[in-house]
């Protein structure tokens, strides 16, 4: 159930290309240092061992990252706190993923959605559950109809529920369930919605690219993605599956009775939210 939920690109593709791109950079920095050897010697006799060092230090630091993202994916010890780094790294390495990428037929959105995929997993795997008034969920604009008059963005109770798109749907389950809901119309206002509301965990519903950036710039918080449908091609009039939706509220949301059982402090389940 745990996988089915967060499984639809696939992981080992982010993972490979990681890797490969890590090959790639080494031989890059290999035969950087070899070229400038002899230059580097007559500079300070020492400073081909420095300069040697340091590739190497960053090959084995990218090595391991891929390594532990590798672990906590298996659900095998890891380092937790590389995770902020990890992020770091394949914003680093993604332009040389989606170059290699091409040469093997794989597109960007192909490997954004493996990135959302392996995020997906890391995040079931922290066992994150929360109130409901603590999750956010976030949703692009494109999803609202484009003919519909309502200003729902900063208040989306201006939705009149008319059916015309899933707003409607969001805003009910909202008021029903009690999760906070907002519509952004980009990065700023959803770092703003963040600031302003606290929430301990993120849902977002987007497309590969403003998912893969959005988990990366609210880390630490923890965030789940869920990618949109795009019946009218990107950005007009997307969809969210909310049969979907809803299996990862319920994975997610602690329900009220069991959270009033435990008051509002953190509970063991949750400790990791807000990390
Ligand atoms: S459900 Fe809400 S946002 Fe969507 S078309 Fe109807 S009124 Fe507009």
């Amino acid at each position: 159930m745990e996988q089915a939920l967060f499984q639809r690109p696939k992981k080992r593709l982010l993972i490979g290309f990681l890797i490969l791109s890590t090959v790639c950079l080494a031989a890059v920095f290999y035969a950087v240092w070899r070229i400038s050897y002899l230059g580097l010697m007559e500079v300070w006799l020492a400073l081909p061992v420095v300069v040697g060092s340091v590739f190497l230090a960053v090959v084995t630091l990218s090595l391991f990252g891929i390594f532990n993202m590798v672990l906590a994916i298996k659900g095998w010890p890891s380092v937790s706190l590389f995770q902020k780094q990890t992020y770091a790294l394949i914003n680093i390495l993604f332009p040389t993923v989606v170059r290699l990428g091409s040469l093997f037929g794989i597109n960007r959105r192909q490997l954004e959605g493996s990135f959302i995929a392996v995020s997906n997993l890391l995040f079931s795997r922290r066992n994150i559950r929360v109130p409901a008034e603590k999750l956010l969920v976030v949703t692009p604009h494109c999803l609202q109809l484009a003919s519909c008059p309502h200003k729902i963005t900063r208040d989306p109770s201006n939705c009149k529920r008319c059916g015309g798109c899933n707003i409607g749907d969001l805003v009910k389950l909202s008021e029903e369930m009690g999760f906070l809901f907002f519509v952004a119309t980009g990065g700023t206002l959803a770092r703003q919605i963040i600031k302003q509301n606290r929430p301990k965990a993120v849902l977002a519903i987007a497309c590969e690219r403003d998912l893969m950036s959005g988990i990366q710039d609210v880390y630490p918080l923890p965030a789940v993605g869920i990618l949109n449908i795009r019946p009218n091609g990107p950005c007009y009039n997307t969809r969210v599956d909310m049969e979907e939706f809803k299996r990862v509220l319920e994975k997610i949301v602690i329900p009220k009775e069991e959270w009033n059982g435990q008051g509002t402090g953190n509970s063991g389940r949750d400790s990791s939210c807000g990390a």
